[in-house]
């Protein structure tokens, strides 16, 4: 079967996964020159195993709220595809969780994987249970309540999980805690651990850092310095947070946070307390964007409920960094008319198709989320291997491998995307370096 063929199939057979098919319409529209000129490839039907998930685990978590109600939510994990390593990709609680986003983003790991050339296959899990406004003992309950259910189907050599949006250090803590328990072995199941019982320094950093290395190697393309640069950043989470404060470090301002109640604006860039202080709110006490006003009522701020950032900013960067589907077209021309030359995506997928054809046909530097925020897992990557060795890495080591891993990273999206007039269509060059390893390992594996 070419490769549009695949497609079309996948479309008539999951019509109801918009995300998972967005995810797979963006891979195949890049790769199917090099997957329809390779014969190898589709004796064995290649492209469509590798578009549907190994397996799926789906299952009821039933556990038992602070008033004494029982609740079910519902579990998942997606094991999409282990030819060059274990099952790796974080677990998502968020009330919007649903199998077609599961599958885009154990889809989407599958390609970031290979690319950061760490021996990792591709897999995500979650639950649409969620945290916000649950005590500390209904989040470990939960945590041990889903473990109780996948705990069977996961390990250091077959399936490691990690945290994404409402899963950090605690809830990994639960979780890995209740494996341990259950399957009476201490070993890496989990990355993304407490440093005391066998997490990577960095870890928690990497997503963010690792999107600023990334976007140094691309403004160096164009001989640009992030110096004193406007950049809007969407999202205060985890990767958002680490983003702005590795970004302002550098020398950039940043000029925008959100969260899935508002924006927060600073039309001359938020300062360094600021920043300190908006980390903290939402790291430690879980706090909501519109308290930072309180906090600083005459800081040149404005929030903006209800808003995304992009159509209320100047800026000359974006580094969209909540979720998927955050920035529209709309968006995108707003931040082109609005003089924004690159954007390099925290989030796994935050353009839309629309938004991201706008940034490629304006020639602006535009980095998709699976090369952009490969940090995270990369340095995952790396804690297994702390793990299985048994030994702890300082964290300069692990910034300089990190920093190390994302310039491989965007000399492969060069190598596999440079087109004939000169542009480096990243998009084009993540896909077709991630998929060429993936591809080469189930060509030499056969059909399973
Ligand atoms: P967090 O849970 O730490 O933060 C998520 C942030 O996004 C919060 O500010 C949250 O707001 C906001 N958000 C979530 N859903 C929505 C929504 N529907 N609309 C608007 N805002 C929303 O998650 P992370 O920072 O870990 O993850 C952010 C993104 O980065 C995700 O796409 C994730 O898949 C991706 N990613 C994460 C990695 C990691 O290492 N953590 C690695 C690679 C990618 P609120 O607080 O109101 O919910």
């Amino acid at each position: 079967m070419k490769a549009k063929q695949v497609l079309e199939e996948l479309k008539n057979r999951f019509p109801h996964e918009p995300e998972y098919l967005q995810a797979v319409e963006e891979v195949i529209g890049s790769i199917e020159e090099v997957y329809d000129s390779n014969p190898a490839f589709d004796r064995y039907n290649l492209l469509e195993r590798l578009c549907i998930p190994d397996r799926i685990f789906a299952f009821r978590v039933s556990w038992v709220d602070d008033s004494g109600k029982v609740r079910n939510n519902m579990g998942y994990r997606v094991q999409h595809n282990n030819a060059i390593g274990p099952y790796k990709g974080g677990i998502r609680f968020h009330s919007s969780v649903n199998l077609s986003i599961l599958k885009f983003l154990a889809f989407e790991q599958t390609f970031k994987n290979s690319l950061t050339t760490l021996a990792m296959g591709g897999a995500k899990g979650g639950s649409d249970f969620s945290p916000r406004g649950k005590s500390d003992t209904e989040i470990m309950r939960f945590c041990q309540a889903f473990i109780a259910e996948l705990w069977r189907q996961i390990g250091p050599d077959t399936d490691v999980p990690a945290g994404d949006i409402g899963v950090s250090g605690r809830e990994v803590g639960y979780m890995f805690g209740y494996y341990k328990k259950m399957a009476r072995e201490f070993t890496g199941t989990f990355t993304g651990k407490g440093i005391d019982f066998g997490g990577s320094l960095i870890r928690p950093e990497a997503t963010g850092y690792g999107n600023c290395y990334f976007l140094l190697n691309m403004l160096a393309t164009r001989g640009i310095d992030i110096k004193g640069k406007y950049i809007a950043v969407s999202g205060s989470g985890n990767v958002a947070t680490y983003t702005a404060l590795k970004a302002s470090a550098l020398g950039a301002k940043i000029v925008s946070m959100s969260d899935s109640s508002g924006s927060l604006i600073a039309p001359e860039g938020f300062t360094q307390e600021q920043l300190d202080y908006i980390f903290e709110l939402k790291t430690y006490y879980r706090g909501r964007l519109y308290e930072v006003l309180d906090k600083y009522p005459d800081g040149g701020l404005e929030y903006l409920a209800g808003e995304r950032p992009w159509r209320h900013v100047k800026c000359d960067i974006a580094m969209p960094s909540a979720t998927q589907n955050e920035l529209d077209g709309d968006d995108a021309r707003a931040l082109l008319a609005a003089g924004c030359f690159a954007v390099s995506e925290g989030a796994n997928m935050p353009s839309t198709p629309e938004a991201v054809k706008e940034f490629i046909n304006a020639g602006i530097l535009y980095a998709p989320g699976k090369a952009a925020n490969a940090g995270g897992v990369a340095v995952s990557g790396l804690e297994m291997a702390q793990n299985s060795q048994k030994l702890n890495w300082t964290a300069e080591e692990v910034d300089n491998r990190l920093r190390g891993i994302m310039a491989d990273i965007h000399a492969r999206c060069v190598e596999y995307g440079r087109q004939p007039d000169g542009y480096i269509n990243y998009v084009k060059g993540a896909n077709i370096a991630g998929f060429m390893k993936v591809a080469r390992a189930m060509t030499a594996q056969g059909v399973l």
